[in-house]
């Protein structure tokens, strides 16, 4: 056993810590990577504080990591050592269901073991993400960083292993393209990648946001229009507009102000998993213009590297704001307040000697 460093939350109530723990021997498909950055999803928040009300404690957070390959397992194809490398949200899955054939491990019908907070499918012990110094994992969940990026890029490719992918995944699933009218709804971690590759893909991408403040650089993030969604007047004008909406709101509100933004057959997606419901959406608002109303979770390996390749041909990172581990705590209190410009990304250099 390799003994490595993190932050954990113990508890729903007190703040991430440092934490000793164990990562495994090598399997024969095992890689086991130095991480060297590794991003901050609010999904990591709602899990800390077991707002899911399904944590298991203590909790080591983490699922969008970049690091380099320390050593390989003897199976091991097509890593070597010192390769830079990525993990998102999954670092195993059943591999024979239906979902899993079909490279969609996500939806796999045992449940993708998660990055952490899940059971290694093996030996059963609990699985501990990012927020750490080193990860093993199956080389079947290890995506390779492009080699367009360079060492400057590493801390703003980590969020496009899960603000990435959640975001590209629907917007390919539902052909969003030249001629599609999107709307994002939301500025953060999601949406603002949301808004690069709906707009890298050749979409018209309007902006939903309720701070005012982000109007501007959601603008330079490749919005073509920004529109502040508390503002009834404002959201008025747009009814009837959007082949697709894309939700990346972390808290309960109002799905109908959106919906009836939907064309005839236009679909609205939903991304963010508040701890709490929506307020039920009206029919209406849907049969009426034969409206879909839809969710996705993130997005199988092969389409994480196929959304990798895509971002290094179009020259798309994350926006990021580097950190410290020591603070992780605050940046949890900014991003609930919704003042992160728009990722944080953690810098485990940091973690040594912590
Ligand atoms: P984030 O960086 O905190 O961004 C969320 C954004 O939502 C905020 O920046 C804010 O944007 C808006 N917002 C927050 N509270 C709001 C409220 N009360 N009313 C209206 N708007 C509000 O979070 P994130 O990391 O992008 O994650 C977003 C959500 O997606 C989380 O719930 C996360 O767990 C979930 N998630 C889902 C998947 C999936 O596979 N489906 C994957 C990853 C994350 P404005 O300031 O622009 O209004
Ligand atoms: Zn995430």
């Amino acid at each position: 056993m390799n003994k490595v460093v993190g932050y954990a939350a113990h508890q729903a109530t007190t703040p991430l810590v440092p934490f000793q723990f164990e990562r495994r021997n090598l399997r024969p498909d095992d890689v086991q990577i130095e991480i060297l950055f590794c991003g901050v999803c609010h999904s990591d928040l709602h899990t800390a504080r077991n707002e899911w009300k399904g944590t298991t404690y203590p909790v080591v957070p983490g699922h969008e990591i970049v690091g380099k390959v320390l050593h390989i397992g003897k199976d091991v194809k097509g890593f070597k050592e010192g390769d830079v490398v990525a993990i998102g949200c999954m670092v195993d899955s059943c591999g024979s269901c239906p979902g899993c054939r079909e490279h969609l491990e996500q939806y796999c019908d045992k449940g993708p073991v998660f990055t952490y907070n899940s059971f290694d499918k093996h030996d059963h012990t609990a699985t501990h993400g990012g927020y750490s110094t080193q990860i093993v994992a199956d080389q079947k969940f290890v995506l390779h960083v492009p080699k367009e990026f360079k060492e400057k890029d590493y801390p703003g490719v980590a969020p496009l292993l899960c603000a990435g992918i959640t975001t590209y995944s629907p917007l390919r699933h539902w052909k969003v393209g030249k001629g599609s009218t999107v709307g994002i709804v939301g500025l953060g971690g999601l949406g603002h990648m949301a808004i690069k590759l709906a707009h890298a893909m050749g979409a018209r991408v309007v902006l939903f946001t309720t701070s005012e403040g982000k109007v501007e650089d959601a603008k330079r993030l490749g919005a073509d229009e920004v529109v502040i969604s508390k503002n009834k007047d404002e959201m008025k004008k747009q009814v009837n507009r959007f082949d697709f909406i894309l939700d990346t709101v972390s808290a309960p509100h109002n799905l109908d102000a959106f919906l009836e933004l939907l064309k005839l057959d236009g679909t609205m997606c939903l991304l963010g998993a508040p701890p709490a419901p929506h307020p039920s959406p009206s029919v209406t608002n849907l049969i009426f213009r034969r409206r879909q109303l839809g969710g996705s979770l993130i997005g199988g390996i092969k389409e994480t590297q196929e959304m990798l390749d895509f971002c290094a041909k179009h020259h798309i990172t994350s926006d990021v704001e580097i950190i410290p581990i020591q603070k992780i705590n605050e940046a949890y209190e900014r991003m609930l307040k919704s003042d992160v410009k728009y990722r944080f990304v953690i810098d485990i250099a940091s973690l040594k000697g912590a």
